[in-house]
Protein backbone atom coordinates (compact mmCIF):
# COMPACT_ATOMS: atom_id res chain seq x y z
CA UNK A 1 0.00 0.00 0.00
CA UNK A 2 1.70 2.78 -1.05
CA UNK A 3 -0.53 5.11 0.92
CA UNK A 4 0.23 7.85 3.12
CA UNK A 5 -0.86 10.38 5.60
CA UNK A 6 0.18 14.02 5.64
CA UNK A 7 2.38 14.60 8.79
CA UNK A 8 -0.03 17.35 9.60
CA UNK A 9 -3.17 15.58 9.44
CA UNK A 10 -5.48 15.70 12.44
CA UNK A 11 -5.47 12.47 12.21
CA UNK A 12 -2.08 12.16 12.92
CA UNK A 13 -3.15 13.53 16.50
CA UNK A 14 -5.15 9.88 17.40
CA UNK A 15 -2.62 7.00 17.71
CA UNK A 16 -5.48 4.68 18.20
CA UNK A 17 -6.40 4.67 14.48
CA UNK A 18 -3.05 4.75 12.93
CA UNK A 19 0.03 1.71 12.33
CA UNK A 20 2.96 3.38 11.51
CA UNK A 21 5.10 1.52 9.47
CA UNK A 22 7.70 3.86 8.33
CA UNK A 23 8.94 7.01 6.32
CA UNK A 24 9.14 7.97 3.27
CA UNK A 25 10.07 11.24 1.46
CA UNK A 26 7.15 12.61 1.05
CA UNK A 27 5.46 12.08 4.37
CA UNK A 28 5.12 9.27 6.69
CA UNK A 29 3.95 6.10 5.55
CA UNK A 30 1.26 4.34 7.11
CA UNK A 31 -1.23 0.87 6.95
CA UNK A 32 -4.34 2.47 6.60
CA UNK A 33 -6.87 0.76 8.81
CA UNK A 34 -10.89 0.09 7.69
CA UNK A 35 -11.43 2.01 11.36
CA UNK A 36 -9.96 5.40 10.58
CA UNK A 37 -12.56 8.14 10.78
CA UNK A 38 -12.17 9.09 6.58
CA UNK A 39 -13.76 6.14 5.75
CA UNK A 40 -16.80 6.36 7.54
CA UNK A 41 -17.63 9.75 6.49
CA UNK A 42 -20.99 9.79 4.81
CA UNK A 43 -20.20 12.81 2.03
CA UNK A 44 -17.68 12.44 -0.57
CA UNK A 45 -17.32 14.91 -3.29
CA UNK A 46 -14.70 13.99 -6.11
CA UNK A 47 -12.88 16.36 -8.40
CA UNK A 48 -13.96 14.48 -12.25
CA UNK A 49 -10.56 15.10 -14.41
CA UNK A 50 -7.82 13.00 -13.45
CA UNK A 51 -9.83 11.88 -10.58
CA UNK A 52 -12.54 9.42 -11.76
CA UNK A 53 -11.27 9.74 -15.06
CA UNK A 54 -7.48 8.76 -16.92
CA UNK A 55 -5.99 11.81 -16.56
CA UNK A 56 -5.86 12.92 -20.66
CA UNK A 57 -5.77 16.86 -20.20
CA UNK A 58 -2.44 18.10 -21.24
CA UNK A 59 -2.73 22.22 -19.38
CA UNK A 60 0.43 23.27 -21.03
CA UNK A 61 -0.75 22.70 -24.30
CA UNK A 62 -4.45 24.12 -23.23
CA UNK A 63 -2.67 27.16 -21.89
CA UNK A 64 -1.18 27.70 -24.91
CA UNK A 65 -4.21 26.99 -27.34
CA UNK A 66 -5.77 30.00 -24.75
CA UNK A 67 -2.86 32.22 -25.46
CA UNK A 68 -1.72 32.13 -21.83
CA UNK A 69 1.10 33.21 -20.82
CA UNK A 70 3.40 29.58 -19.48
CA UNK A 71 3.70 30.60 -15.87
CA UNK A 72 -0.03 31.55 -15.72
CA UNK A 73 -1.72 27.98 -14.15
CA UNK A 74 -5.61 29.46 -13.34
CA UNK A 75 -7.51 29.34 -16.88
CA UNK A 76 -10.72 30.46 -15.46
CA UNK A 77 -8.78 33.56 -14.23
CA UNK A 78 -7.38 34.59 -16.88
CA UNK A 79 -10.46 34.01 -18.75
CA UNK A 80 -12.36 36.29 -16.34
CA UNK A 81 -9.93 39.25 -16.70
CA UNK A 82 -10.30 39.75 -20.53
CA UNK A 83 -12.73 41.66 -22.27
CA UNK A 84 -16.07 39.94 -22.65
CA UNK A 85 -15.93 39.50 -26.58
CA UNK A 86 -12.29 37.83 -26.08
CA UNK A 87 -13.56 36.05 -23.15
CA UNK A 88 -16.48 34.32 -25.07
CA UNK A 89 -14.28 33.28 -28.20
CA UNK A 90 -11.93 31.26 -25.73
CA UNK A 91 -14.42 30.20 -23.40
CA UNK A 92 -15.80 28.48 -26.64
CA UNK A 93 -12.94 27.18 -27.77
CA UNK A 94 -12.18 25.70 -23.80
CA UNK A 95 -15.35 23.98 -24.61
CA UNK A 96 -14.28 22.36 -27.83
CA UNK A 97 -11.01 21.45 -25.76
CA UNK A 98 -13.11 20.26 -23.30
CA UNK A 99 -15.04 17.84 -25.40
CA UNK A 100 -12.52 16.52 -27.39
CA UNK A 101 -10.91 15.63 -24.13
CA UNK A 102 -13.70 13.89 -22.66
CA UNK A 103 -14.15 11.55 -25.70
CA UNK A 104 -10.47 10.81 -25.20
CA UNK A 105 -10.96 9.53 -21.66
CA UNK A 106 -12.36 6.34 -19.70
CA UNK A 107 -12.87 5.61 -16.14
CA UNK A 108 -9.99 5.65 -13.59
CA UNK A 109 -9.03 2.38 -12.33
CA UNK A 110 -10.94 1.48 -9.00
CA UNK A 111 -13.44 4.43 -10.25
CA UNK A 112 -16.73 2.14 -10.24
CA UNK A 113 -15.43 -0.09 -7.06
CA UNK A 114 -14.89 2.60 -4.89
CA UNK A 115 -18.55 4.19 -6.10
CA UNK A 116 -19.76 0.65 -5.92
CA UNK A 117 -18.65 0.46 -2.10
CA UNK A 118 -19.62 4.22 -1.34
CA UNK A 119 -23.24 3.58 -2.37
CA UNK A 120 -23.35 0.08 -0.60
CA UNK A 121 -22.94 2.57 2.52
CA UNK A 122 -25.74 5.08 1.66
CA UNK A 123 -22.63 7.88 1.33
CA UNK A 124 -23.53 11.02 -0.45
CA UNK A 125 -21.54 11.56 -3.61
CA UNK A 126 -20.97 14.47 -5.94
CA UNK A 127 -18.35 15.92 -8.02
CA UNK A 128 -17.26 19.98 -8.30
CA UNK A 129 -15.33 20.77 -11.16
CA UNK A 130 -13.75 23.35 -12.80
CA UNK A 131 -14.97 21.96 -16.38
CA UNK A 132 -18.74 22.92 -16.87
CA UNK A 133 -21.95 20.95 -15.27
CA UNK A 134 -22.94 20.34 -19.15
CA UNK A 135 -19.25 18.76 -19.88
CA UNK A 136 -18.69 17.12 -16.61
CA UNK A 137 -22.66 15.44 -17.40
CA UNK A 138 -21.63 14.64 -21.02
CA UNK A 139 -18.04 13.18 -19.42
CA UNK A 140 -19.68 10.51 -16.95
CA UNK A 141 -21.42 9.19 -19.82
CA UNK A 142 -18.87 8.76 -21.76
CA UNK A 143 -16.88 7.05 -19.47
CA UNK A 144 -20.22 4.93 -17.77
CA UNK A 145 -20.21 6.48 -14.34
CA UNK A 146 -23.28 8.64 -15.28
CA UNK A 147 -25.52 6.75 -12.42
CA UNK A 148 -23.41 7.15 -10.01
CA UNK A 149 -24.28 10.99 -9.12
CA UNK A 150 -27.79 12.76 -9.70
CA UNK A 151 -26.88 15.74 -11.95
CA UNK A 152 -27.99 18.46 -9.21
CA UNK A 153 -25.11 17.13 -7.21
CA UNK A 154 -22.92 17.81 -10.32
CA UNK A 155 -21.20 21.37 -10.05
CA UNK A 156 -19.34 23.35 -12.63
CA UNK A 157 -17.47 26.55 -12.77
CA UNK A 158 -21.06 27.95 -13.30
CA UNK A 159 -22.76 26.46 -10.38
CA UNK A 160 -20.31 27.65 -8.08
CA UNK A 161 -17.18 30.10 -7.56
CA UNK A 162 -14.70 27.65 -8.86
CA UNK A 163 -12.02 25.58 -6.87
CA UNK A 164 -10.39 26.59 -4.68
CA UNK A 165 -13.17 28.70 -2.96
CA UNK A 166 -15.38 26.41 -1.19
CA UNK A 167 -18.55 27.83 -2.64
CA UNK A 168 -19.18 24.24 -4.36
CA UNK A 169 -18.59 22.16 -0.88
CA UNK A 170 -21.24 24.39 0.83
CA UNK A 171 -23.33 24.22 -1.47
CA UNK A 172 -23.57 20.36 -1.80
CA UNK A 173 -23.85 20.50 2.08
CA UNK A 174 -26.46 23.00 2.30
CA UNK A 175 -28.47 20.14 -0.08
CA UNK A 176 -27.53 17.00 2.03
CA UNK A 177 -27.74 18.40 5.31
CA UNK A 178 -23.86 17.46 5.59
CA UNK A 179 -20.54 18.84 7.92
CA UNK A 180 -17.37 19.39 6.74
CA UNK A 181 -16.49 17.32 9.49
CA UNK A 182 -18.34 14.54 7.64
CA UNK A 183 -17.28 14.97 4.51
CA UNK A 184 -13.99 14.40 1.95
CA UNK A 185 -13.06 16.01 -1.12
CA UNK A 186 -10.82 13.94 -3.70
CA UNK A 187 -8.66 15.09 -6.36
CA UNK A 188 -5.62 15.18 -8.33
CA UNK A 189 -4.47 18.43 -8.18
CA UNK A 190 -3.69 21.23 -5.55
CA UNK A 191 -7.04 23.14 -6.38
CA UNK A 192 -8.73 19.99 -5.05
CA UNK A 193 -6.52 19.94 -1.94
CA UNK A 194 -6.97 23.36 -1.60
CA UNK A 195 -10.83 23.73 -1.65
CA UNK A 196 -10.93 20.44 1.09
CA UNK A 197 -9.01 22.58 3.73
CA UNK A 198 -10.81 25.98 2.55
CA UNK A 199 -13.96 24.38 3.71
CA UNK A 200 -12.61 21.96 6.46
CA UNK A 201 -13.19 18.87 5.18
CA UNK A 202 -10.40 15.43 4.88
CA UNK A 203 -8.77 15.58 1.85
CA UNK A 204 -7.49 12.68 -0.25
CA UNK A 205 -4.57 13.36 -3.05
CA UNK A 206 -5.25 10.96 -5.80
CA UNK A 207 -1.68 10.75 -7.62
CA UNK A 208 -0.71 7.90 -10.67
CA UNK A 209 2.70 9.43 -10.15
CA UNK A 210 3.28 8.63 -6.65
CA UNK A 211 5.06 12.26 -6.25
CA UNK A 212 2.41 13.65 -3.99
CA UNK A 213 3.68 17.23 -4.69
CA UNK A 214 1.36 18.85 -1.86
CA UNK A 215 1.70 16.50 1.70
CA UNK A 216 0.51 19.67 3.91
CA UNK A 217 -2.44 19.68 2.14
CA UNK A 218 -3.65 16.20 1.57
CA UNK A 219 -4.45 13.52 4.98
CA UNK A 220 -4.23 10.80 2.96
CA UNK A 221 -2.50 10.38 -0.63
CA UNK A 222 -2.92 6.87 -2.88
CA UNK A 223 -1.57 6.58 -6.41
CA UNK A 224 -5.51 4.84 -7.68
CA UNK A 225 -9.04 4.58 -6.19
CA UNK A 226 -8.31 0.68 -6.01
CA UNK A 227 -6.53 1.48 -3.16
CA UNK A 228 -9.46 3.31 -1.52
CA UNK A 229 -12.40 0.99 -2.66
CA UNK A 230 -9.74 -2.00 -1.12
CA UNK A 231 -10.16 -0.24 2.19
CA UNK A 232 -13.81 0.08 2.35
CA UNK A 233 -14.36 -3.60 0.77
CA UNK A 234 -11.98 -4.96 4.36
CA UNK A 235 -14.11 -3.18 6.55
MG1 LIG B 1 -8.45 17.09 -11.82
Amino acid sequence: MSAYYSQNSEMMQDGNYLDVAGKVDSGYCLTMKPAHHIFSRRCWIFDLDGTLTVPVHDFPAIREALGMEVTDTDILRFLAELPPHEAEQRHARLREIEYGLADRTSAAPGAVRLLDRLLQRNVRVGILTRNTREIALYTLGQIGLEAYFAPEHVLGRNEAVPKPHPEGIEKLLSEWGGMPDETVMVGDYLFDLQVGRAAGTATIHVDANGAFRWPELADLAVTTLDELADVLSSD
